[in-house]
C-alpha cells in the first residue's frame, strides 16, 4: 500500500505537492469514491481517477536529450515554436516533461521524465547535481575574471555559490573566450548572467554534463533512454 499522492505523482500526474492540493480540491476518487482527505493508502487494486479518468498507471520513463539549439525547454510552446517534447514524440508516447530549462538558444544535456518526484528533487537546491557548461564568449577573459566566477558573483541581487572554471582557449584575432564553468545552482539563465557579471557576453553556451551524465554516443537533436542504474543513482 502506498500513499495516494506518492501514487499519482509516480503515475505521473502531477508532483507529490501539487497531488496533495488536487486531492484536497475533490478531484480525485478512489474506486469511484471521491476523497478529499491526506494520507489515504491505496494497493494495485484500487482504481484511482483524477476527474473521473483512471490513472494508468504509467511506467516511469527518463530520456537523456541532447537539446540543439532553437527548441524551447517546455511541454508546450504558446508561440508555436518546437518544444523539446516534440524531439521525442516521434517514439515516446508517454507525456514527459523536461527537468529544469535550458532556454531556446542553449544546447546539449537535457533530462526528460514523467517521474514528477524525481524532477522535483533534481531541481530542490538541496539536491542539486553538478552541471558543466562551456560557453563562448566575447572578449578574452582574464584569470580576476576567472576567480570572481569561482567565488561567486552578485546575479539578480544574490552572490552565486563557488563555481568551478576552466579557460579552454582564448581566440586573440576574434577576440573570444571559451569557458568551462561547473555550477550547483540552477537559477534562471544563471551561466549568461555569471559571466555577463565579468564583463562577457555570451555567445554560444553548451551543457556538457548533469552530475555524472554526459553526452557521450549522443549527438545533437537524438536522445536515450536513462539506463537502471543511472536512474537509480538520480533518486
Ligand atoms: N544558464 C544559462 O544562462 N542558460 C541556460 O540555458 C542554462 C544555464
Amino acid at each position: 500500500m502506498e500513499r495516494l499522492q506518492k501514487v499519482m505523482a509516480e503515475a505521473g500526474v502531477a508532483s507529490r505537492r501539487k497531488s496533495e492540493v488536487l486531492i484536497a480540491e475533490g478531484h480525485v476518487q478512489v474506486n469511484g469514491e471521491t476523497v478529499t482527505e491526506q494520507g489515504i493508502k491505496v494497493g494495485v487494486h484500487d482504481q484511482v481517477s483524477v476527474d473521473g479518468i483512471p490513472l494508468n498507471h504509467a511506467k516511469l520513463v527518463y530520456y537523456l536529450l541532447n537539446k540543439p539549439r532553437g527548441v524551447i525547454s517546455s511541454a508546450k510552446d504558446d508561440k508555436g515554436r518546437k518544444t523539446v517534447v516534440d524531439i521525442l514524440a516521434d517514439t515516446v508516447t508517454t507525456r514527459v516533461y523536461p527537468v529544469g530549462r535550458l532556454d531556446y538558444d542553449t544546447t546539449g544535456l537535457l533530462l526528460l521524465t514523467n517521474d514528477g518526484e524525481m524532477a522535483n528533487k533534481l531541481t530542490h537546491p538541496r539536491f542539486e547535481f553538478e552541471k558543466t557548461y562551456v560557453a563562448k564568449v566575447q572578449g578574452i577573459i582574464r584569470n580576476e575574471e576567472m576567480k570572481q566566477l569561482r567565488i561567486g558573483v552578485k546575479v539578480d541581487g544574490r552572490k552565486t555559490k563557488p563555481a568551478k572554471t576552466k579557460l579552454l582557449d582564448t581566440d586573440t584575432s576574434k577576440k573570444t573566450s571559451l569557458v568551462q564553468l561547473t555550477i550547483h545552482e540552477g537559477r534562471n539563465h544563471q551561466v549568461k548572467k555569471m559571466l555577463k557579471a565579468v564583463g562577457h557576453e555570451v555567445i554560444k553556451l553548451h551543457r556538457e554534463s548533469y552530475g555524472f551524465l554526459n553526452l557521450q554516443g549522443v549527438p545533437s537533436g537524438q536522445y536515450r533512454p536513462l539506463r537502471t542504474s543511472e536512474v537509480l543513482e538520480l533518486r
